[in-house]
């Protein structure tokens, strides 16, 4: 099978995809695990989806069971001169109408490259816009800083997620990237906004937890989502097993919340 036939949710056209950007210049939080958990929730729904992954640690496309370092052609590639065509680069995921492009380690050179191009931060746009019209939803997972890459993403979405694990301390930083989505709505693409925060990592136990959490609601108010993750090691086992965990653990907790997360997020778009 050439590497065409193994790709593309769908040829038809299909109106423009939303663009949300999974961002939080923090390591750790929950971005990669969001975005291969809410993607399989929305295409578990009927909705076509494409995961970018956008940090050159690779870890969406290890979560999702491609091992990044076998990879010869990757969103870096799309990134550079002599692009190939998406389509030899898309690969199609376990999950029914769900698609990825996937990056590895060359991915940290595009940045410097990036660097003297006209149109720097365009460079991704360029890129997905050919296949805006396959897919409802596009899915970008950043890495952990404010770098050209990620105003890249931020560059060309409709939308911003950011996800927060509950702890003490997690709303320091949080003022830089609203005020560097700011900045790009105004200097790059005002349709930009932040679709809400997500609160990962949450342990109803703690006492500290459930502070933050009031702390986050007095802050940031209805731009947080109602749906709220939990703590369970069945995150970095599904990540092991290289799987959703929608498809992986279809009946736990965690599936359960990133299915009510894609709900509310399918009730924005309406
Ligand atoms: P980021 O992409 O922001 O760096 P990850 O999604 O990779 O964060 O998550 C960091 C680590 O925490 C990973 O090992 C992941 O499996 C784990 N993790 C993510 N979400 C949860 C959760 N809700 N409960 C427990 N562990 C989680
Ligand atoms: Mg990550």
């Amino acid at each position: 099978m050439s590497v065409s036939e193994q790709s593309a949710v769908s040829e038809l056209p299909h109106g423009e995809a939303r663009t949300i950007a999974l961002c939080n210049q923090k390591g750790g939080v929950g971005k990669t695990t969001s975005t291969i958990n809410l993607g399989a929730a929305l295409a578990e729904c009927g909705q076509r989806v494409l995961l970018v992954d956008l940090d050159p640690q690779g870890a969406l496309s290890a979560g999702l069971g491609v091992p990044p370092n076998d990879l010869t052609l990757t969103v870096y590639d799309l990134l550079g001169k002599s692009a190939p065509h998406i389509d030899e680069v898309l690969i199609k995921t376990t999950v029914d109408n769900m698609d990825l492009l996937p990056s590895n380690i060359d991915l940290s050179a595009a940045e410097i490259q990036l660097v003297n191009e006209v149109g720097r931060e365009q460079s991704l746009r360029r890129v997905l816009d050919p296949v805006r019209e396959r897919y409802d939803y596009i899915l970008i997972d950043c890495q952990p800083s404010l770098s050209l890459l990620t105003v890249n993403a931020l560059a060309c979405a409709d939308g911003v997620i950011i996800p927060m694990e509950c702890e003490f301390f997690s709303l320091r930083g949080l003022a830089l990237l609203t005020d560097t989505m700011e900045k790009v709505r105004e200097r790059l693409n005002p349709r930009l906004e932040l679709s809400g925060i997500v609160v990962t990592m949450f342990d109803a136990r703690l006492l500290h937890a459930r502070q933050v959490m009031a702390r986050v609601g007095e802050v940031f108010g209805d731009r947080v989502y109602e749906t709220v993750i939990s703590r369970t090691v069945r995150f970095p086992d599904a990540t092991i097993a290289g799987e959703p965990i929608t498809t992986w653990a279809p009946k736990s907790a965690g599936a359960e919340q990133y299915r009510a997360l894609a709900r509310e997020v399918l009730a924005q778009s309406r």
